[in-house]
């Protein structure tokens, strides 16, 4: 239902969704949709997974929640386990994507300040998307998202994406840290080219700057690898991770390893709900699901499996610039804006999202069979021939 007592930040919402179940959400109409966006890559086991359904009700009459001043199992259990799969040594819970971020930012001012660096700074890329608090958004390299809330944070360098020479060329003794996502999410689906990380990796190291690694979306199986820098052979010094972790619980994780695991001490951060023991309980759920049900595995093969079923059908089409994708990150470039095709999509049955102005982007569930790829590629294909 729609209604004003919301403030205004996402526009007009044309769609009442009432429930999910797998790829298919309904709305208050009782129509069904084929979920294509999980809620912005974050409902990688699809809606109502009955596994975590069952561990967050049993949860729930368990222990909710105590605060950070004791330990909790399951706390402790999704700490170890994120430490053990990544190789990272320690994991600091928020409650959401741009938190993480936080933390990670507040480790590398720390670890500047520490080594007597009175202005750290940290680089970050053009397009990228990194949260909508102070600092984040200061981080994020689209203006769009810093209008109307100057003054920002100083301390941060924009270079462009995927551009390893803009770096080099750098001559700055106060830079501590590059953060940086691994495929670009909102800035339009940018896949950089494949020894981008492991180039960042060995710039880092040459001056002694962390290598932070923003996988908030490309993260918890989405690219095809539990995480997308998993497809390489380097490790960040701090990663960050949301969205998919918690499939719709709050829950956000910036985890750290070598000198940077040691930079945040008692009394400088925190965070009442971080890490409570129902979110922590979800995700570890969600991060066995994947393992159990081999959905990474699968995310690879769909995502491949559609971007060959997007590129038969619309290589060289007139109005298609470019079809690109990691796993299930999936995008289309159109030659010129298309926002009007998200309601096109919905009412032909399909939820997807346009992000950077023309770039149509499908993050569906890590569930996703050929039949329901088969269904998104022939809907989106015939609502770029309608256009
Ligand atoms: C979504 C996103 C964020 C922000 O996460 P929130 O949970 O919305 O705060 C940060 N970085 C990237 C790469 C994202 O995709």
């Amino acid at each position: 239902m729609a209604t004003t007592a919301l403030m205004n930040t996402y526009g007009e919402r044309k769609l009442t969704l009432v429930k999910g179940e797998a790829m298919h959400l309904w709305d208050d109409q009782g129509r069904r949709y084929l979920d294509a966006l999980s809620g912005i890559a974050v409902c990688g086991l699809g809606h109502s997974h009955p596994k975590l359904t069952a561990a967050i009700s049993e949860q729930a009459g368990t222990l909710l929640h105590i605060s950070n001043l004791y330990n909790t199992e399951p706390g402790a259990r999704l700490a170890e386990l994120l430490c053990s799969l990544t190789e990272m040594e320690n994991v600091f819970f928020s409650n959401s994507g741009a938190e993480a971020n936080e933390a990670a930012l507040k480790i590398a001012r720390k670890y500047g300040n520490e080594r007597g660096i009175a202005t750290p700074t940290v680089i970050t890329m053009n397009c990228s998307f990194h949260g909508r608090t102070m600092a984040t958004l200061t981080a994020t390299g689209n203006p769009k998202v810093k209008d109307g809330f100057y003054p920002l944070l100083d301390g941060f360098l924009h270079v462009d994406y995927n551009d390893i020479d803009a770096i080099k060329a750098i001559d700055n003794d106060q830079v501590v840290a590059i953060l940086v996502e691994p495929v670009q999410g909102e800035g339009g689906v940018n896949v950089p080219s494949e020894d981008y990380l492991t180039q960042l990796r060995a710039l880092c190291d040459e001056r002694n700057w962390l290598l932070m690694l923003d996988e908030i979306q490309t993260g918890n199986g989405r690219t095809g690898e539990l995480f997308a820098f998993q497809h390489t052979d380097i490790l960040p010094d701090v990663l960050t991770t949301a969205k998919g972790l918690g499939n719709g619980l709050p829950i956000g994780a910036c985890m750290a390893r070598g000198p940077a695991a040691n930079v945040l001490q008692p009394g400088n951060h925190g965070s009442t709900y971080g890490g409570n023991p129902l979110v922590c309980h979800g995700a570890y759920t969600v991060l066995t699901t994947l393992q159990e049900d081999k959905l990474i595995d699968n995310a690879k093969h769909i995502g491949n499996y559609l971007l060959q079923g997007f590129t038969q059908q619309l290589e060289g089409h007139e109005k298609v610039r470019n079809i690109r994708g990691k796993g299930l990150m999936m995008g289309i470039e159109l030659t010129r804006p298309c926002p009007e095709l998200v309601t096109a999509a919905a009412d032909k049955g399909l939820l997807l999202n346009v992000t950077a102005g023309n770039t149509i982007r499908l993050l569906p569930p890590l569930i996703t069979s050929e039949t329901d790829a088969d269904q998104m590629i022939d809907i989106v294909c015939q609502l770029i021939n309608a256009l």
